[in-house]
């Protein structure tokens, strides 16, 4: 068994009740806009898999389906890899024509969520749009913009709430900054 991972480096940034508080705000402003309609959510793994299981289940908006991708990013480290590529895809079929919401954790320097914004929109969605729940557009290499932001943060690395560093703090309730 490996060793738990020492977290006296964590400084608490987020807490669970203020998260709950963003994500219900946020699943009442995509209640809002989809009025009448039903779309498709692209959850992109792993980290958004927390905040899009709170997030649907907020939304009252009938769902046509759920879908996941995943996109290659930091590996274990804290420095992010140049070339992210697709590593788990969807059926074409599930986007073509509907409405897609695209469900990130963090847009960072956003090379990665635009390799996932790209690709879906080559199966000719009806509309796409993202929403994440945290933000930080110091970072920005290329131009990536969320229709939805949860909060807005400094450069700094942040772990818990379905985002992790080295496959560690995923399931933590809160979000923390960590020091690295
Ligand atoms: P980007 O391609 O925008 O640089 O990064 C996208 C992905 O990198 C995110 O979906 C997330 O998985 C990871 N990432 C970016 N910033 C952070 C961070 O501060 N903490 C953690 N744990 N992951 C991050």
């Amino acid at each position: 068994m490996s060793e738990p991972r020492q977290d006296d480096d964590r400084s608490l940034l987020l807490t669970r009740a203020k998260i709950e508080t963003k994500v219900a705000q946020l699943a009442a402003a995509i209640d809002r806009d989809y009025a009448g309609r039903s779309p498709v959510v692209v959850g992109i793994l792993k980290g958004a898999f927390m905040f899009l299981a709170d997030l649907v289940r907020r939304m009252e908006t009938p769902i046509k389906s759920v879908e996941f991708i995943r996109v290659s990013s930091y590996g274990t480290s804290t420095a992010s890899s140049a070339q992210p590529i697709m590593l788990v895809d969807l059926s074409p079929k599930t986007v073509e024509g509907r409405d897609v919401i695209v469900i990130e954790d963090i847009v960072d320097t956003g090379l990665s969520t635009q390799v996932a914004m790209e690709h879906l929109a080559k199966l000719n969605p009806a509309s796409l749009v993202l929403c994440s729940l945290l933000d930080k557009p110091s970072r920005r290499r290329v131009p990536v913009t969320a229709k939805y932001v949860g909060f807005t943060l400094p450069d700094k690395f942040v772990v818990g709430y379905g985002l992790d560093v080295g496959e560690l703090d995923r399931q933590l309730p809160d979000i923390y900054t960590i020091d690295g």
